[in-house]
């Protein structure tokens, strides 16, 4: 890694430095521009404030866009990157540009409403808050989206290819092997987000052998998953609150912890571990919608069988659509379970639940994934006795349990793991995706133990390779 600007391919950094959102990175070699996944900055202000800075080039520059995944993080700027001029393809698995198809339109949904409820309450400078782009935006940028099958190397123009590995971690996750040949061959190994070894319906991550650069996430960079045997634990917190008559409320991640979540109630109550006349509510159509296409690419993930059909569905699950029903539901007697969005407790379903059920004693919040800094999901977990909802203060009187084993990332003990399959060290090792504590901490697990060259990249900074 040398100084910028001395010839060979650049990578900037222009998301998912020091933070675990925004995920965005620049590689520049001649003429070719290419983009590495275009996430939104999610969590405390400052950070989402980015995603209303300009790009530091212009957007019609770019060829292409790679995407490692669906989630957010990771694909919800490629509707504002195409408002601003961009008019390449969106290379993608295709499971991930089926989860795309919903996850981007209901982002741009959730950017108009944040937009009409700050212009109403006045929270916005201007009297008119504009949202970041639109469902009709988002709709527009899909027809960008172009499939790339697993495991071909890939022409993007004449310097650069591309090869995609399934990366474990969600539906269609992928680890994006970039070759830029210009003169000299340089490989780039942009991991995404990296699955775990154990996941319940996530593959285990392709093995790796080399490469010349990693770009590496380090969410869990300084711990290990509890180990914990995580159907005991849902059944003793749902019996918990059956016995007390309370309600089990899941704010869940459509993508992948629904699933897992819908899976584990089902083998729960096909064991008799928890009452097989327990209701069972899917309140999100965004995870409705996302289950189906987990059901359709049913040989991308681990529990297969004849019918994919019965994979998430049991007789007491209902699949909520409806707003009319999602609200009955604040008025429902007696114990149930209600999953719902958003994962983090920043919008969705979940916070009518939380108005209606957070002051009760017999309810059970189980918080199951990574709660951001700033997010309502990490004020709970730090033991808030009241949280804000629609600018209103509700008490918390609810019993929250977190369940952290169910995380889609590897812990370090997973990519300590998938490190060692390489039979020799990158050149270099940029750490992203995590919080300052868990890069350091992953960075010096890299030196320590393995002798690795590991930096840790600044907001926009651009590195030579
Ligand atoms: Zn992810």
């Amino acid at each position: 890694m040398g100084k910028t600007g001395q010839g060979g391919p650049t990578l900037q950094f222009l998301g998912a430095t020091d933070t675990v959102t925004g995920s965005k990175f620049l590689l520049k070699s001649g003429e070719s521009n290419w983009m590495v996944d275009c996430g939104l900055f999610q969590g405390i202000k400052e950070h989402r404030q980015r995603n209303w800075s300009p790009l530091p080039f212009a957007a019609r520059d770019i060829q292409g866009v790679l995407l490692t995944h669906a989630h957010i993080d990771h694909s919800g700027y490629i509707p504002l990157l195409i408002k601003n001029g961009f008019r390449g393809h969106i290379f993608a698995s295709e499971p991930t540009i089926e989860l795309c198809k919903i996850l981007l339109p209901d982002s741009g949904y959730l950017q108009e409403e944040d937009a009409k409820y700050a212009s109403k309450k006045g929270y916005s400078r201007h009297s008119n808050a504009l949202p970041l782009y639109t469902y009709a935006d988002a709709i527009h940028a899909l027809s960008y989206f172009q499939p790339i099958p697993n495991g071909d190397v890939t022409k993007l123009d004449n310097h650069m290819s591309v090869q995609l590995l399934k990366a474990g971690h969600i539906l269609g996750a992928r680890f994006l092997q970039v070759t830029v040949q210009n003169g000299s061959r340089n490989r780039i190994l942009f991991a995404g987000d990296i699955g775990r070894y154990d996941s319940l319906v996530a593959n285990a991550p392709t093995p790796i052998h080399e490469t010349d650069y990693l770009v590496l996430e380090s969410t869990y960079g300084d711990r290990t998953h509890p180990e914990e045997d995580i159907f005991t634990r849902m059944a003793d917190i749902i019996n918990a609150a059956v016995k007390d008559g309370g309600k089990v409320l899941i704010p869940a991640f459509a993508v992948g912890r629904t699933q897992d979540i819908l899976f584990i109630i089902k083998k729960l109550t096909e064991t008799g571990r928890i009452p097989a006349d327990l209701p069972v509510y899917l309140n999100t159509p965004l995870g409705i919608d996302a289950t189906s296409i987990y059901l359709r690419f049913a040989t991308e993930h681990k529990i297969r069988n004849g019918n994919g059909k019965s994979l998430f569905q049991a007789p007491n699950i209902y699949y909520v659509h409806d707003m009319e029903a999602s609200k009955r539901l604040n008025a429902h007697e007696g114990p149930a379970v209600i999953i719902a969005g958003s994962g983090m407790i920043t919008g969705g379903r979940i916070l009518h639940h939380l108005k209606a059920f957070a002051g009760n004693p017999t309810t059970r919040l189980v918080i199951v994934g990574y709660q951001a800094d700033g997010t309502r999901g990490r004020a709970l977990l730090d033991g808030a006795k009241s949280i804000k909802i629609h600018g209103q203060p509700i008490s918390v009187r609810c019993k929250v349990e977190h369940i952290d084993s169910l995380s889609a990332h590897g812990d370090v003990a997973d990519i300590m793991h998938w490190l060692k399959q390489f039979d020799r060290p990158p050149r270099q090792t940029f750490l992203v995706h995590g919080e300052p504590r868990c890069s350091q901490a992953l960075a010096e697990r890299l030196r320590d133990e393995l002798h690795w060259p590991v930096y840790i990249p600044r907001y926009l900074e651009t590195v030579s390779l």
